[in-house]
C-alpha cells in the first residue's frame, strides 16, 4: 500500500491516531501513538525516530535512536480503543547506517526469508500457528519479603469461592475441558467476542473451542507467511488479552499455568513453497517429498537447541512432561501427538504440511519461525536422514526403548546453553547476529534463569 493511499484512508475513516507496534525479543508488543493528522507520506515511507533505550536487552542509553519503518499492509482499526485508532507494524531501523536493527525479531525473519529464497530452497514459506490459551477470573501474584504466593481464580475450575454469586455446581474437571457444551464450557460467548473482534482486525478465522483443560481455549486462524504468521500471533494474542481484560478477567498464554492440567503450545504447521508448488508434498512416508523428510531431519537434530526460541521460558519446561498431549521426545510421527513432529492427515497436496508440536506462545514468534526455518533449512542443505518414524504412543515406550530418543530440554537453562553450542545452523547467512545471540541468552540467563533458582516458591513451604 502506499503512504498516500494510507493517508487517505486516515482522512476518509476518521481515523484520529496512528498506534506504531512491534514485537520485543521476548515477545512482548511495544507501542507509541501518533496523532494521525500530524503524519505525513515522507515519514510513512522513510521511517519515524523513535527513542528506544529502554526496550529490554537493545540500545544503550547513549545510542538510542531507532527508526520504526512502518509496514503499511499491516494496518487495522484498534477494535478495542475508545478513539479511533489505526494500528500499523513495522521494522526496525538504525538511523545513522540506515540498515535493519539486528536485534528486532521482525528483522531476523524477514532475513531468514531472504536466506531461504538465496539458496534456491523456495520462495515462500508458511506458518499456521495454533496458540492456546487460559482465561482466568483472576490471577493474584504477590511476591513478599518472606516468599511467594499463587493464587487463580476460574469460574470452571474448584478455585471458584463462591462469592459473588458464582455457581458452584458441577465443572469441567481437569483434562476434561475438551468439549461439553454449554453451560459447562463457560467461554464460549467470551471466545466468540475475541473471534469478532480478530476479524475487525482483518484476520480469518474458523473456528474456536474449548481445550482439554479447566478454562483453556483455542482459535483456529488462517496461515500466514513467516512475516506476516508472526504478525497474526501478535495480534491473536492482543485480541484474546484485551477482550478478557474488557470483562475484568485474566488472559494469559504462559505455557502451565497449572499443575495437574494441559499447558498450552502453539503449535506450527509449516510448508515451503517454489514457484507456485508446495515442496514438501511428495511420496514418501506420509505422502511428503524428500524434501520435507530433510525439513524434519534439520528439526530433530536441532530439536534440543531450538528450544531456546521455540520454548523460550522458564514455564515452557513445566509443559513438556509425559501425559499432557505435550511432545516429550524428539521423534516424527503421522498418528501421535507425544511426538515433537506430527504429519496431519490431509488430502491434498496443496495442504500437504507437517506440524511442529514443541513451540508454546510465551516469546517472539517471528524468533520462533525463523529457527525453525533455519533448522529446516539446514536439514534440506545437509540432507539431514531424519531416521524412521514412530508411529506409536512415546509416553508407553519400554524404558530402553525411550532412553534410545533424544527428549526434549528439561529446563530453560539446559536450552539456551544447548542454543549457545550449537548455533551455526542459525548464524548461517547471518541471519541470526552473533551478537544478538549472545544478548539474547545472557538476558535470559541472568534476569530469568539465575532469579527463579534464588526465589523461594510455595511448594518449598510444603516439602
Ligand atoms: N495443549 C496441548 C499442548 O500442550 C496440545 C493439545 C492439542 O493437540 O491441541 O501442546
Ligand atoms: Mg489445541
Ligand atoms: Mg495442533
Amino acid at each position: 500500500m502506499a503512504a498516500s493511499a494510507l493517508l487517505d484512508r486516515i482522512k476518509n475513516e476518521g481515523i484520529e491516531y496512528v498506534d506504531l507496534q512491534f514485537g520485543d525479543m521476548f515477545g512482548m508488543l511495544q507501542h507509541t501513538t501518533f496523532v494521525a493528522s500530524e503524519l505525513d507520506e515522507d515519514q510513512l515511507e522513510n521511517g519515524i525516530p523513535f527513542d528506544g533505550s529502554s526496550i529490554r536487552a537493545w540500545k544503550s542509553i547513549e545510542k538510542s535512536d531507532m527508526i520504526f519503518k512502518p509496514d503499511l499492509s499491516s494496518a487495522f482499526v484498534d477494535p478495542f480503543r475508545e478513539q479511533k485508532t489505526l494500528v500499523i507494524f513495522g521494522d526496525i531501523y538504525e538511523p545513522r547506517t540506515g540498515e535493519r536493527y539486528e536485534r528486532a525479531p521482525r528483522n531476523i525473519a524477514h532475513k531468514a526469508l531472504e536466506y531461504l529464497k538465496s539458496l534456491g530452497i523456495g520462495d515462500e514459506i508458511f506458518f499456521g500457528p495454533e496458540p492456546e490459551f487460559f482465561i482466568f477470573d483472576g490471577v493474584r501474584y504477590y511476591i513478599e519479603p518472606r516468599g511467594s504466593y499463587f493464587e487463580v481464580d476460574s469460574q470452571e475450575g474448584p478455585w471458584t469461592t463462591g462469592e459473588d454469586g458464582v455457581n458452584l455446581g458441577h465443572k469441567i474437571r481437569h483434562k476434561m475441558g475438551y468439549f461439553p457444551a454449554t453451560p459447562q464450557d463457560t467461554q464460549m460467548d467470551l471466545r466468540s467476542e475475541i473471534v469478532t473482534n480478530m476479524r475487525n482486525m482483518g484476520m480469518t478465522v474458523y473456528l474456536h473451542h474449548h481445550e482439554v483443560a479447566t478454562s483453556q481455549g483455542e482459535i483456529g486462524i488462517k496461515f500466514g507467511n513467516i512475516i506476516t504468521a508472526g504478525d497474526l500471533v501478535h495480534k491473536y494474542k492482543y485480541a484474546v488479552k484485551n477482550t478478557a481484560y474488557k470483562h475484568g478477567k485474566t488472559a494469559t498464554f504462559m505455557p502451565k499455568p497449572m499443575f495437574g492440567d494441559n499447558g498450552s503450545g502453539m503449535h506450527a504447521h509449516a510448508s515451503i513453497w517454489k514457484d507456485g508448488k508446495n515442496t514438501f508434498a511428495g511420496d514418501g512416508y506420509a505422502n511428503l517429498s524428500q524434501t520435507a523428510l530433510y525439513a524434519i531431519g534439520g528439526l530433530l537434530k536441532h530439536g534440543r537447541a531450538i528450544q531456546a526460541f521455540t520454548n523460550p521460558t522458564g514455564n515452557s519446561y513445566r509443559r513438556l512432561v509425559p501425559g499432557y498431549e505435550a511432545p516429550v521426545k524428539l521423534a516424527y510421527s503421522a498418528t501421535n501427538r507425544s511426538a515433537a513432529i506430527r504429519i496431519p492427515y490431509v488430502t491434498s497436496d496443496k495442504a500437504r504440511r507437517f506440524e511442529f508440536r514443541c513451540g508454546d506462545a510465551s516469546g517472539s514468534p517471528y524468533l520462533n519461525f525463523a529457527a525453525m526455518t533455519m533448522a529446516m533449512i539446514d536439514g534440506i542443505k545437509n540432507k539431514i536422514d531424519p531416521g524412521a518414524a514412530l508411529d506409536k504412543n512415546i509416553y508407553d515406550l519400554p524404558p530402553e526403548e525411550a532412553q534410545s530418543i533424544p527428549s526434549t530440554c528439561a529446563t530453560q537453562e539446559e536450552a539456551i546453553r544447548e542454543m549457545l553450542a550449537d548455533k551455526d545452523w542459525l548464524t548461517a547467512g547471518d541471519v541470526f547476529d552473533e551478537e544478538f545471540i549472545q544478548a539474547y541468552a545472557e538476558f535470559r540467563l541472568k534476569s530469568e534463569v539465575e532469579p527463579m533458582k534464588l526465589q523461594p516458591t510455595p511448594l518449598e513451604y510444603d516439602l
